[in-house]
């Protein structure tokens, strides 16, 4: 046995977590699933996941309290209480996890949380924990009151989570000291620590994880308003003249995703600078936005690929997602993660139990007839990949 109450045999790496005060650590958060996407999406200037660009800018443009957070109302209104409550009764904040797509605030709410209670933030993600014994590493390095965010929560392994769950529900960690027949476990108490977990896919967390989140909220794709004040204040921080409309044009067409809008906002002021007198309003971002491709409705080439193969290639659909991931040279998590949210939130894309169907409200977009019997064709590959 070592002084720390850790046994040899027990791995312990400190390689896969960072500790640092709440607003410092913004930048180096391991995001590996936004690396694990292909080529095409990654450099998709409309993909909600960080960028490298991104990850510089974005520590200065994170809220960094509640009343700094714009929009999703209700999971502000609902952590104001609840941090109230737990700063009355001097406890930590129940567990919490954001659930929702990529760049909506769930890191940033973390860190908005950790501010708020006047403690500090560790951050780490489910595929960076690769063992037991990492985590074991994580938890006893924390002290009281800490946050612990976990990122990509659903990408535990099991015997991750194995550890994890009665460090959540009873602040232990239970150790096998040895091996063969003379192991037995030991088991250390953890400080009382609040553990704030994100997943854009919620439905892969297993329920005994998901249950230990005592506080559960999703986020949701913000309003043209609320974007409209994100952009406003993202380019009041980073110097850029904007009007009020000009901050609603590039903020519509963000696909009502912060992380978008900023990364929008950035290459406008690049036009501004280069082509008009370096403010920005509606004209010189119409004008930008056109240049960059983005529509209307902050559809870019890539959705339109993807609803024209579903409208050309298979008839309208229903086609199966690998198949289509295929023809797009996509991969399909990609499929899932970056294009299909925001199409389905604009209805023009229906996910029935026969594959992927693009609706009337698609064809329109697109300036394509749409007939009664189209979309209907069957899958003619039925999900086949080629
Ligand atoms: P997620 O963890 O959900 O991927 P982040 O918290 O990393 O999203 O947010 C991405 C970026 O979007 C942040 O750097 C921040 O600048 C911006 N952002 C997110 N939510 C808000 C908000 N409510 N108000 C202002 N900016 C926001």
């Amino acid at each position: 046995m070592r002084d720390d109450g850790t046994d040899e045999d027990v791995t312990v790496s400190s390689a896969s977590f960072v500790i640092q005060t709440p607003y410092a650590i913004m930048r180096p958060i391991l995001k590996p699933h936004a690396r694990a996407r292909s080529e095409m999406s990654d450099e998709r200037l409309l993909n909600p996941n960080p960028d490298s660009d991104d990850q510089q800018v974005e520590k200065s443009l994170r809220p960094r309290s509640l009343a700094e957070f714009i929009g999703q109302e209700k999971t502000v209104e609902q952590l104001k209480i609840a941090i109230a409550a737990a700063k009355a009764r001097s406890d930590p904040l129940d567990h919490t996890l954001f659930y929702g797509p990529p760049g909506l605030g769930k890191t940033s709410l973390a860190g908005v949380i950790a501010q708020e209670m006047g403690v500090k933030i560790k951050i780490t993600s489910g595929p960076a924990i690769e063992r037991a014994g990492d985590l074991a590493a994580v938890l006893t390095n924390l002290q009281k009151d800490d946050i612990l965010f976990i990122d990509e929560v659903h990408r535990l392994n099991r015997a991750v989570e194995e550890v994890l769950y009665p460090a959540l529900e009873d602040f232990a960690l239970d150790l096998m000291v040895g091996k063969g027949p003379s192991a037995r476990s030991l088991r250390l108490s953890l400080p009382r620590f609040t553990a704030v977990g994100a997943t854009t896919r919620v439905a892969l967390l297993t329920s005994p994880l998901r249950d230990r989140f005592v506080s559960v909220h999703r986020l949701v794709f913000y309003s043209d308003d609320a974007m409209r004040e994100i952009v406003a204040r993202s380019a009041r921080i980073l110097g850029m003249p904007i009007s009020d409309a000009g901050a609603l044009e590039i903020g519509r067409r963000a696909r009502g995703t912060p992380r978008i809008a900023n990364r929008l906002l950035r290459r406008v002021r690049d036009y501004a600078q280069v082509i008009a007198d370096g403010t920005i309003d509606v004209p010189v971002a119409r004008a930008a936005l056109a240049q960059l491709e983005v529509d209307e409705l902050g559809l870019d080439e890539n959705d339109r690929r993807l609803l024209h193969a579903i409208i050309d290639l298979f008839n309208g659909g229903p086609v199966g997602l690998s198949t289509l991931a295929a023809a797009l040279a996509e991969e399909v998590d990609a499929i899932e993660d970056v294009y299909e949210p925001f199409l389905l939130q604009l209805g023009f894309l229906q996910r029935t139990p026969r594959g992927r169907i693009a609706t009337r409200r698609a064809y329109e977009h697109l300036g394509i007839a749409y007939s009664e019997k189209s979309p209907g064709g069957d899958d003619p590959l039925q999900g086949r990949l080629f």
